[in-house]
């Protein structure tokens, strides 16, 4: 047992790996305790079909500013993604194909109608209750606002996948004030939103700004590590891991998604509120795949039926005889990241004489410590659980992209919360010491 470190923080994510370096800069000493036998939570960097391929977070962009700063700070660039020539989508039960220009086409006016609201109900995005009128539309689906724009139906079944995708799962409840967050968080911008969200990649993979912000830090890290318990006593907190070690410290970052919140036993038992939380968990329960196909295709991008296993896929990687896809699906549990013949029975459906080679992914559904993809939100969670799972229980704070209020889902949101509970963190115990 170590009764000497000032703050435990509970897994090497993004927000733990942020707030582990803050702390101990701020002359904290500090322990990560992280159940995989590697760093960055729900980014991954592995070398598959010959290429480092990110099976997890990827994309960003210096619209996100909690990333960018750590790239800038890091010496960091970003790769620029591919610009796309053409588009395959399926609407009215058949297959259509244009220029990639003809989708953003379609859904544009729509997308326009749908988040017109955005600035004005979210005018501060890293404060997003500000406008309380916001709490009017929380229990509102992404659904429920698209079929209620009264589109016809080629322009709401490509809308629909579009926010399926966004959302990596179904959309009946999924928050509409989560879709008007990510947009109000881009200036109001649909577009700039999209371009957020998937154009840009880490230069050396998420994984070297990862390692970046470790080698930062003196903190220690323990791998292989998985947390079963977190108990509050007079020392502060006690933590107990899997393998029966104990762990002291005056604090603890909790730093575990939403949807795995409830493998850790606290006591006492977090509060009502956040209990129902986490047992509600959210909504991105869906895949993300790489598939390789057979020769060198025009650089597409393709929206398949909103209920699909795969219902996105752009070409990413155009190689001499083949061509890898990145994948989503808003159903994990339909997707086999290994099935090769199921992913050629869906792209086959929307893109003529494709012929998949190789599929692979992680199922980060079925991934104990993650349960999820990124952090999207059920209605409901910004108005009633977002404040509370930000306060703390006395030394028991959560960060995590889950929590957080700008870019939350993203890379970005998990550095913004580390960011700012490591700030809370060292004032409770400068506070503390204060006292002494
Ligand atoms: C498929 C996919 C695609 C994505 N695409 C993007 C994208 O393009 N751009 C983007 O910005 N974001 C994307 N994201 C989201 C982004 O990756 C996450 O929001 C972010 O990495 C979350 O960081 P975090 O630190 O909050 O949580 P995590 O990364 O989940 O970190 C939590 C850590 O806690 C550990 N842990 C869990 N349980 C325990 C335990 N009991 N004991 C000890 N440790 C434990 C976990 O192993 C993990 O390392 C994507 C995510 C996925 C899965």
């Amino acid at each position: 047992m170590n009764t000497t470190t000032d703050v435990i923080v509970i897994g090497a994510g993004f927000a733990g790996l942020t707030a582990a370096r803050e702390l101990s800069q701020q002359g904290h000493t500090v322990k990560i305790l992280e159940a995989r036998d590697r760093i960055a939570g729900r980014t991954w960097v592995e070398k598959r079909m010959g290429r480092e391929l990110e099976l997890g977070g990827t994309w960003v962009h210096w619209a996100q500013p909690h990333i960018w700063a750590e790239m800038t700070r890091y010496g960091i660039g970003v790769v620029s993604g591919p610009e796309f020539e053409k588009a395959y989508w399926w609407a009215g039960g058949q297959r259509h194909e244009g220029p990639a220009e003809r989708v953003l086409e379609i859904i544009d006016e729509p997308n326009k109608r749908l988040l017109e609201q955005a600035r004005d109900l979210i005018p501060l995005p890293y404060q997003p209750l500000s406008n309380p009128a916001v709490k009017g539309v929380d229990h509102e689906s992404v659904s429920s606002r698209i079929d209620a724009l009264e589109l016809d139906e080629t322009a709401r079944q490509l809308l629909r996948t579009f926010w399926s995708l966004n959302f990596n799962g179904k959309i009946e409840d999924a928050a509409f004030t989560q879709a008007l967050r990510w947009c109000s968080a881009a200036n109001g911008d649909w577009m700039l939103m999209f371009e957020i969200c998937a154009t840009y990649k880490v230069e050396g993979g998420t994984v070297a700004l990862a390692e970046a912000i470790l080698a930062d830090t003196t903190a220690d890290l323990q791998l292989n590590t998985a947390v079963q318990r977190v108990e509050q006593n007079d020392v502060g907190v006690t933590v107990t891991t899997a393998d029966g070690a104990t762990h002291s410290a005056k604090a603890a970052i909790v730093t575990l998604p939403l949807n795995a919140l409830r493998s850790i036993e606290f006591t006492p038992a977090l509060s009502a509120d956040k209990q129902a939380a986490a047992a509600h968990g959210q909504a991105g329960l869906g895949a993300k795949a790489w598939i390789k196909v057979k020769g060198k295709w025009d650089r597409f991008v393709a929206f398949g039926a909103e209920n699909w296993p795969i219902n996105f896929v752009q070409a990413e990687y155009v190689e001499e005889d083949t061509t890898i896809l990145v994948a989503f699906g808003p159903d994990g549990n339909a997707v086999n990241v290994e099935d090769r013949d199921a992913a050629q029975a869906v792209l086959e459906k929307l893109v003529p004489g494709i012929e998949v080679l190789e599929i692979t992914g992680h199922s980060w559904i079925g991934d104990e410590f993650a349960k999820s993809t990124w952090p999207m939100h059920y209605t409901g969670y910004l108005s009633e659980s977002l404040e509370e799972m930000q306060r703390s229980e006395e030394n028991v704070f959560l960060a995590g992209s889950d929590y957080a209020n700008g870019w939350g889902g993203f890379i970005d949101g998990a550095i913004e919360s580390g960011l700012s509970t490591a700030r809370k963190v060292s004032a409770k115990l400068h506070q503390e010491q204060g006292r002494l």
